[in-house]
């Protein structure tokens, strides 16, 4: 069982602290320059799946961020970071010269923004959602988002948007829970046992 979020608090601290004493200030310029190569990449990948993919229809209009409507990977947003992101890094190092050493950030910005689009034109946006959303995705009629279901797993309220139906389950399960369950297999995403699950009532707040 995972003992919650608030005990990363733990984990961030041993790294550190283990960071400090491996004395890491004296290399944080090169290695913050060497993350910043896979951070903006990311963040470029992010931005161009929202300013355009969205826009011209090659991603979903909703925002989905719950493991039980989504592909383990998409290669429009995983697969355009990694690829920008290890260029820019050769470039960092130095293996297409010193332009490209000097302004390998911009490489991953610029890959990033231009792989990403293309990558979900390529795939025509087919792995984004691996399901629609039953419980709150769009086209479901939904009177109250802050209503709240109980999660299958913690036992704890959770609001619409937080909520997934599991068939594992049987019922309502919460993001949290269903991103850490090992022993699931994924079958809410997978035919023929992926279908929508028949939730209760949500609970509407303040009755
Ligand atoms: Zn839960
Ligand atoms: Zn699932």
């Amino acid at each position: 069982r995972h003992p919650g979020r608030v005990w990363y608090i733990f984990l961030n601290l041993a790294i550190a602290l283990t960071l400090m004493e491996m004395n890491m200030f004296a290399a944080l310029n090169k290695l913050l320059g060497f993350y910043s190569n896979v951070g903006i990449a990311w963040i470029a990948a992010v931005a161009a799946d929202l300013v355009i993919n969205k826009r011209v229809g090659w991603s979903p209009k909703y925002i989905e961020f719950k493991r039980a409507y989504l592909y383990a990977v998409n290669p429009a947003g995983f697969g355009s970071m990694v690829i920008a992101s290890t260029v820019s890094i050769l470039a960092f190092f130095g293996l297409f010269g010193a332009y490209a050493e000097a302004f390998s950030t911009f490489i991953a910005a610029g890959l990033a923004l231009t792989l990403c689009p293309l990558i979900a034109w390529a795939t025509k946006g087919r792995y984004y959602l691996a399901r629609p959303n039953p419980v709150n995705g769009p086209g479901v009629a939904v009177a109250d988002v802050t209503a709240t279901h109980t999660c299958g797993v913690c036992e704890t309220a959770y609001e619409l948007p937080d909520i997934a139906d599991c068939p594992v389950q049987g019922g309502p399960i919460c993001s949290l829970c269903c991103s850490l369950d090992a022993e699931c297999g994924d079958v809410c995403t997978k035919a023929p046992t992926g279908e929508p699950v028949l939730l209760p009532v949500p609970q509407v707040r303040g009755d």
